[in-house]
């Protein structure tokens, strides 16, 4: 797995980041409810939702037109040889090292290998919780891309690469996970077509073949707008087009040798584009994504949310897919009716922009636990709870 933080769990912002969540954002304690007043069963079945407006802006993960494998199915009548005589665990051990394309290739030599392939117990536990992803791969393919012991690591994750929060999506081209609010904030978890890598960091055909390409899967994208993606085309990581770019030098350095022509750069849209995906941090956000103040890129050539699938975790045996807050989402409701000042100081940290700031907390994922432990703080989660139950009840 690429980490863009190395060691981010034991950083200072990382613990930091944690106590913004319990106790630093002075806004979440407006709840003046008794947080007594609901149970953590109320969280989930009330106040805990999967808005469809953010799992359906990524990678569609629930195509009907599943394609089968027999397109890298092999046909072969020979026998594992001497590999047959080795030990399972052995067996085992070497084989979470191979990607899926070889795995698939390995499980069709022949019913003994089948059977090796289908105990591989990493593999046995991605087939069964995140069996998409196999379909996905395909799709872009990169099934040849990483090991499944690579995958499963992702799986047992449930964090962020760039912030530290709860991360609900696979980035497939860095097998590492992100959170909505990042896949959108972040460019350096972007993917981009291959023309537009090139031209933001001055890169040669040559040097384009050592990037990792995926393609592009047709579909409907965007968790903030939607556009339709009919074309497959090739994309790379903006962050690995940049550190193929720089080699050894310093991203100022580089810069000066490297300025944008901005005679060839059509429309400023553009101009802002590449500038945007040249300034991609080479280390995670390490704050809360929630409070950036300047990030506003838009315009057609956004391809962030083609890189990224909805993933579930397995964290100490438990599977979740990540829940999202209504509470929130209520508040930002009312922030949009009006909301008025001192309110609002208590709600926003200080110096975020407040619109942003609650807009990006409807985008924000949390665990099971999580929420539970967010739901006695959120200003709305209680008023949430009391409508959902009184219209069930
Ligand atoms: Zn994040
Ligand atoms: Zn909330």
């Amino acid at each position: 797995m690429i980490s863009l933080l190395p060691g981010i769990q034991n950083s200072s912002w990382y613990n930091y980041y944690f106590q913004v969540e319990t106790s630093s954002i002075p806004a979440i304690i407006l709840n003046t409810m008794n947080k007594d007043n609901f149970t953590d069963e109320d969280v989930f079945v009330h106040l805990s939702h999967r808005p469809t407006r953010i799992l359906q802006g990524v990678i569609s993960t629930n195509d009907s037109t599943k394609p089968s494998f027999k397109a890298i199915e092999r046909e072969h009548h020979s026998s594992l040889g001497r590999l047959s005589r080795l030990p399972l665990e052995i067996l085992h051990e070497t084989l979470v090292h191979l990607d899926i394309q070889s795995l698939l290739c390995l499980s069709h030599v022949c019913a003994q290998s089948k059977a090796i392939v289908d105990s591989i117990p990493i593999f046995s536990k991605l087939a069964t919780h995140a069996s998409h992803i196999f379909t996905i791969f395909h799709q872009a393919k990169i099934l040849n891309l990483h090991s499944i012991s690579t995958l499963y690591e992702a799986l047992q994750s449930d964090r962020c690469v760039s912030c530290g929060a709860h991360g609900p999506f696979l980035h497939v081209l860095l097998a590492s996970r992100c959170c909505a609010i990042c896949s959108m904030v972040n460019q350096s978890l972007w993917v981009t077509s291959l023309p537009l890598a090139m031209q933001a960091f001055a890169l040669t055909k040559e040097q384009v073949g050592s990037l990792q390409v995926m393609w592009s899967i047709p579909g409907k994208y965007g968790i903030v707008g939607r556009i339709s993606r009919q074309q497959s085309i090739r994309l790379v990581n903006v962050r690995a087009a940049k550190v193929l770019a720089l080699g050894d030098m310093s991203m100022m350095d580089w810069d000066l040798l490297h300025p944008l022509d901005e005679r060839n750069i059509p429309t400023a849209d553009k101009l802002a584009l590449l500038q945007w995906y040249r300034a991609a941090p080479l280390s995670g956000l390490r704050r809360d994504p929630c409070t950036i103040n300047d990030v506003n890129v838009g315009g057609t050539d956004r391809f962030c949310e083609m890189g990224v699938v909805p993933f579930p975790t397995l964290v100490d045996g438990a599977v979740e897919s990540g829940l999202w807050c209504r509470g929130c989402k209520m508040t930002y409701d009312k922030y949009i009716a009006g909301m008025d000042a001192v309110t609002l100081s208590r709600l926003i940290p200080k110096g975020c922009d407040d619109r942003r700031f609650l807009f990006r907390m409807t985008y924000k994922s949390w665990s099971k636990a999580e929420l539970v432990k967010h739901a006695k703080i959120c200003c709305s989660a209680a008023a949430v709870i009391s409508e959902e139950r009184s219209s069930v009840g």
